[in-house]
């Protein structure tokens, strides 16, 4: 069986003492490869790795030649887009087109509106004339803030992992990448992309391994790591602070969510199920953006309960390349284990149990896979546990609701601040909505449409700070000011 290994400073090595684990298939639960467990010796030379590339051509690089040779990162990648298909389908076995239309595209993409807007982006100038009348001049300088530990998580783990690295990268950093232990395979195929490219050795380094006493800790408690971009759980989240607190390393997150969904009577109907549907079962209910509490107006209620399920009721199981197939397995066993426990904590609760809450029937070859049914939820309080905790997996409570001012205060009364999706007809209803929902980012008729250049992150537990365009340049460098008196 293969073992992919670690990617330190332009080379492929295992572990200094060999220690290795099993990546299984979430399809049918066989083993796929083994995957290098990295600790804290494979962390510190990744991170001497990334500090000594800062010294030497790289951090000598023009801006302009950087960019180009992102350009050329993101050109490889779409060369060999196939094979980044086929590594992500075979550790996260999602479908084939969410992966090929979605994920993949937006690696190559992140690579691209980086390296453009690193380069179109102004620094500060300010003239300063309370001296004297020929005062001074004060202009800013963009600097890269050094070496950055990147952690990211498996649900979308090329699209996320390359949202980071490409922006850091840009604005001349070096960057050691912990992928999730689930999802490592693009992450290393990366490494062979930026040899066949010309990024010089120890400017992207990939050190494999699990979170706490092991390589995600390590990279976070590191003294030659300078900040850190982390996506993933907010319980996480809150570890790698305190970790990063010792060394005052500057943090980055993007944590989880329990998105609200807000259907309006007057929305176009068919537009709002399909835009639900995708919201809450696309990538099996695995996208932090993805909605788990649905209040739908008291009119259309019992209409909207229905088409939903019918919906659910339709999904074709499959692999990824099966015809027709457009719903996948969870990521794992363990994920499918947590999964289930709320599936029956909600019937414990009380829950109608519209649709699904098990497990469904799979040919024979796929029974071992950790499969689990979309669910549909109602009439549970707002106490409930599946209506207050992010359970990331394919299940929504839907709830009626009869004013504007209440839906608002529905959504709002969660520790969780990601994202909406709101669907009405009626403009000014949209504007309002939008301003009071405590979220980083409010859809109106759509979900998941992302312009690269706006910001991006969540409020109150769901993130820290703001990625994407200029924001991204906020957090991967630094500005320094030079004062000249004139
Ligand atoms: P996770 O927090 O369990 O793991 C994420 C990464 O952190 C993994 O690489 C893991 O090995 C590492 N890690 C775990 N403990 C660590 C520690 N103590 N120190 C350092 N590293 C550690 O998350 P997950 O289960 O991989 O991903 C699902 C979560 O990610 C959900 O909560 C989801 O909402 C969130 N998410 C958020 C966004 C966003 O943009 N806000 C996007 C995708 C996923």
């Amino acid at each position: 069986m293969e073992t992919k290994l670690h990617f330190i400073d332009g080379q492929f090595v295992p572990s200094a003492d060999g220690a290795t684990f099993e990546k299984r298939s979430p399809l049918d639960n066989q083993p796929l490869y083994n995957i290098a467990k990295g600790g804290k010796a494979e962390i510190e030379r990744a991170t001497r790795a990334a500090r000594e590339a800062l010294r030497g051509e790289w951090g000598k690089m023009p801006q302009a030649k950087r960019s180009e040779m992102l350009h050329a990162v993101a050109d490889a990648i779409t060369r060999r887009f196939d094979e980044f298909v086929a590594a992500e389908e075979a550790d996260t076995g999602q479908p084939r087109h969410v992966i090929s239309h979605a994920f993949v595209p937006r690696g190559a993409a992140n690579f691209k509106v980086f390296a453009d807007v690193v380069k179109n982006v102004p620094t500060e100038s300010f003239r300063m004339d309370t001296l004297d009348s020929r005062g001074a001049v004060n202009y800013a300088v963009r600097k890269p803030k050094g070496v950055i530990g990147v952690i990211s998580p498996w649900n979308a783990p090329f699209l996320l992992m390359t949202w980071k690295v490409a922006p850091a990268l840009a604005c001349g950093n070096t960057v050691v990448v912990k992928p999730s232990e689930e999802t490592p395979a693009t992450a290393m195929l990366l490494g062979e992309i930026m040899n066949e490219v010309g990024i010089p050795p120890g400017v992207y380094n990939v050190v494999n391994g699990f979170g706490p006493d092991s390589a995600g800790e390590y990279l976070t408690r590191d003294d030659n790591v300078d900040a850190i971009t982390f996506t993933g759980e907010t319980g996480t989240g809150a570890a790698i602070m305190k970790a990063a607190a010792d060394g005052i390393r500057d943090v980055s997150f993007e944590l989880g969510g329990k998105n609200a969904g807000i259907v309006f009577a007057d929305a176009t109907f068919d537009d709002a199920v399909e835009g639900i549907f995708r919201s809450a079962f696309m990538n099996t209910g695995q996208v932090c953006l993805g909605t788990e509490r649905v209040y739908v107006e008291r009119p259309i209620f019992d209409k909207f309960v229905e088409a939903l399920k019918a919906k659910c009721e339709a999904v074709k199981y499959g692999r990824p390349g099966d015809a027709g197939a457009n719903y996948g397995p969870l990521i794992s066993q363990e994920h499918k284990t947590k999964v289930m426990s709320y599936y029956q904590k909600a019937v414990e609760e009380g829950a109608t149990v519209v649709t699904g809450g098990g497990v469904p029937e799979m040919e024979a070859a796929l029974k071992d896979g950790a499969w689990v049914q979309p669910t549909i939820w109602t009439n549970l309080p707002e106490t409930a546990t599946v209506v207050r905790e992010e359970i990331f997996g394919p299940c929504c409570h839907i709830r009626p609701f009869d004013e504007e001012d209440e839906v608002i205060t529905l959504a709002n009364a969660n520790r969780y601040g990601l994202s909406t999706t709101v669907w009405t007809n009626d403009l000014a209803r949209a504007h309002r909505v939008a301003d009071e929902i405590e979220v980083g980012i409010t859809w109106i008729n759509s979900w998941f449409l992302r312009d690269l250049r706006t910001a991006f992150g969540g409020s109150k537990q769901s993130g820290i700070g703001r990625e994407g365009g200029v924001h991204s340049l906020e957090f991967y460098s630094e500005l320094r000011n030079v004062c000249i008196k004139l």
